[in-house]
């Protein structure tokens, strides 16, 4: 047999660079960038490149259904029917007993389009609860919530060709040096041809970004609105503003200005804890620059005030009229290979396909009618992340369906949420790896064909949708998500609405819902995307005969936008943070976020020896002038106290976080043998109030030696 090559997309970033994956003939894959692919041009990051191993090596591979009829018991090996039988009479009798809104799925930016789609079908218009939410939450909520304040929609309007077209990066909250890899070697490359280009980056924490940028602004954490509001007051007060652009496309600027204008630069300087002259640099460089883009992830997004913190950056956009053109728009660097995606099905317990509302009545009606719903959809958003465990552990919500995730490492304040899984009364973890620490509590276990094992479609950060072939069988009993959840519909009573054979025919229902909305893209299916390679929404009908060059890269370039009214709103935004205060007790902000080659909760990359060997082990780092206080030298055993847990692990003593900032990283487990260096047991359990995002970036803290 020759060896034969699939063009498929590294499913774990959102920067959904191209892969081509050769099986050879003894059946070992290899893997290489796509140079054809768009997004990435052949260049791939250490976690993309070693992506096929994770497909070889099956050493953690859930095989088999299992369940058990009480959590004393051994897990036992069932048949998919049996498993699917009993799932169904548990979901049957609580939905009977207390009302639909007793279910709750919990879903992941992991998953495919097809997959979330038909969750949100399953529950929304036929279980007929809202209860679907997504690790999203964790991650874009805050973004997804300041575009559709400021934009109208949740659209980013940028593409990744506006890189080359920018001269200055503000990089704001994100270190895409370590976590959007391939972004940051195009913006590096565009520097490198462009020694003028600037690139100023705003973090509390001196990383490989920062070390790398022309100006570091390093904030003290929590004061990114001040910052922005200090910017925004220079642009206007040394006439960069673009008033026709305001006054023809924006609502809001007066009230904007008032606000901006209540403190001075110096006071702001102050707060925010860098030099004046570093604000009035960076105002200048915007002010003055033909392309400012700006990127961000969970610096400005993971946070209690994160649409705040949002809308107080893309108001920058905003007043100078820098959004729709070449190089210049506010760019949400997206965590997840489909976060996108899954938003665009409604995979937020607040929103419906094609971008719709659940507190719309006429989104809602569409809905119900093109899925001919035998329930009417809810008009209240469903139960988010951190909100679905709160409810189980306070009984409200009685059955949970995990999959694809695993929250016992990612959801923020840990202990309540393990303290609720142990208190549920029934958990589905549909997953395809047994290292998920999720597993352990859970009454059924469904095993799931992952990465190369299942067909489907991707949406990327640049709103670019790609294809994912079916390379290899899964192993033992796996099947592909969208299988396992039309099965599941079936034995629930719903077989004649999901009676599918494939997911290029989800694939086929899901675009028609999208007809007519701004996401629109009937003109994509299964075999477009295999002929085109990609293409980027909205892609109509109409569009199909469009050369890819003619697609629509970027929006809003004619500055009508999503709104009502067609103009942008430059939203008046507090500056003031709300995160849990520091005291004598717990003195220090602890900060949270990931390593170079590590993703996630290390389900996937913790089996790959090469990516463990960059940091093996986890670490708190912490200023000297902090560690001197409390006599901790670097690579002592210390603990990390906070409000609601406690950690323990080695320091690294270092200047690249501020005096008073701790970092932990946050992907080992408590069951992944790691000593219990759980960063979650530890952050706080608040959350932002319109994005319900948590504030994972500001917990307080005390360290001391162990
Ligand atoms: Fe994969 Fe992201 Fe790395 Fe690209 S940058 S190879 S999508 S992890």
């Amino acid at each position: 047999m020759k060896p034969t090559s699939f063009k498929s997309t590294c499913c774990y970033c959102g920067v959904g660079c191209g892969v081509v994956v050769t099986k050879e003939s003894n059946g070992q894959l290899s893997l290489e960038g796509d140079k054809e692919h768009p997004s990435n041009k052949g260049m791939l990051c250490s976690k993309g490149m070693n992506l096929h191993y994770t497909v070889m090596d099956q050493s953690d591979r859930l095989l088999y259904p299992q369940m058990r009829m009480n959590r004393s018991m051994p897990m036992q090996r069932v048949s998919w029917d049996d498993a699917l039988e009993r799932t169904a009479a548990v979901f049957k009798t609580f939905i009977k007993k207390f009302g639909p809104d007793s279910v709750a799925f919990y879903v992941s930016g992991q998953c495919l389009t097809e997959e979330y789609y038909l969750v949100n079908k399953l529950i929304k218009g036929f279980i007929g609860s809202n209860n679907i939410d997504t690790n999203s939450r964790l991650c874009m909520s805050s973004a997804v919530m300041g575009y559709k304040l400021a934009l109208g929609e949740d659209s980013v309007p940028v593409c990744y060709d506006d890189i080359e077209a920018a001269d200055v990066m503000y990089v704001t909250g994100a270190n895409p040096a370590w976590c959007h890899p391939i972004i940051w070697r195009r913006i590096e490359a565009h520097k490198a041809a462009n020694p003028n280009v600037k690139i100023i980056c705003v973090d509390p924490r001196r990383t490989d970004t920062a070390r790398s940028s022309d100006l570091h602004l390093q904030i003290i954490p929590g004061t990114d609105i001040v910052l922005n509001h200090a910017i925004g007051r220079l642009l206007i007060e040394n006439g960069y503003v673009d008033n026709e652009f305001i006054l023809d496309h924006t609502d809001g600027f007066q009230a904007y200005c008032e606000k901006v204008m209540q403190r001075t630069i110096a006071e702001a300087a102050e707060l925010c804890g860098v030099a004046k002259a570093d604000i009035e640099l960076a105002a200048d460089w915007i002010g003055q620059s033909r392309g400012f883009l700006s990127f961000w992830t969970m610096g400005l997004n993971q946070s209690v005030i994160g649409v705040n913190k949002n809308l107080s950056l893309i108001n920058l956009h905003l007043i100078t009229g820098r959004i729709g053109t070449p190089g210049n728009g506010p760019f949400s660097l997206t965590g997840q290979p489909n976060a996108m995606g899954g938003r665009e099905t409604g995979g937020l317990a607040n929103i419906l396909p094609g971008h719709r509302e659940v507190a719309n009545a006429a989104h809602r009606r569409e809905m119900e009618d093109f899925w001919g719903s035998p329930v009417e959809i809810g008009s209240k958003p469903g139960l988010t992340a951190t909100e679905m465990f709160e409810a189980l552990a306070d009984d409200k919500l009685k059955a949970i369906w995990i999959i694809n995730t695993n929250p016992l490492v990612s959801m923020p304040d840990m202990n309540a949420v393990e303290s609720a899984l142990k208190k549920a009364r029934f958990v589905v973890v549909q997953d395809v790896s047994n290292r998920a620490d999720t597993v352990h509590f859970a009454d059924v276990v469904l095993p799931a064909s992952a990465w190369l094992e299942k067909e489907g479609t991707m949406t990327n950060a640049e709103r670019r949708i790609t294809h994912l072939p079916k390379v290899v069988n899964a192993p033992g009993e796996a099947l592909p998500d969208a299988e396992i959840i039309w099965r599941f519909a079936a034995k629930m009573g719903f077989g004649d609405s999901f009676n599918y054979s494939s997911a290029s025919e989800v694939y086929d229902e899901y675009v028609k819902v999208t007809a007519g909305t701004s996401i629109d893209v009937t003109g994509v299916s299964h075999a477009v995307l295999q002929q085109k390679r990609s293409v980027q929404w909205p892609f109509p009908a109409e569009a199909d005969t469009f050369d890819q060059k003619n697609n629509n890269a970027r929006l809003f370039t004619d500055h009508q936008f999503y709104t009502p009214n067609k103009r942008a709103q430059i939203h008046v935004v507090d500056d003031e943070n709300r995160s849990e205060p520091v005291d004598e007790d717990f003195p220090l902000i602890l900060t949270t976020g990931r390593i170079r080659d590590q993703w996630h909760t290390m389900t996937k990359t913790g089996r790959v020896a090469r990516l463990n060997k960059h940091i093996p082990q986890p670490f708190l780092q912490i200023h000297p002038t902090d560690a001197a206080k409390r006599n901790i030298s670097d690579g002592q055993l210390v603990t990390v106290r906070g409000r609601r847990g406690e950690v323990r692990v080695k320091a690294q003593v270092t200047e690249d976080v501020r005096p008073g900032l701790c970092f932990l990283p946050m992907h080992w487990g408590k069951i992944l043998g790691s000593n219990g260096v759980r960063a979650n047991n530890i952050t706080s359990s608040l959350v932002d109030p319109r994005s319900k995002e948590p504030d994972f970036k500001f917990s307080a803290v005390e360290v001391s030696l162990y």
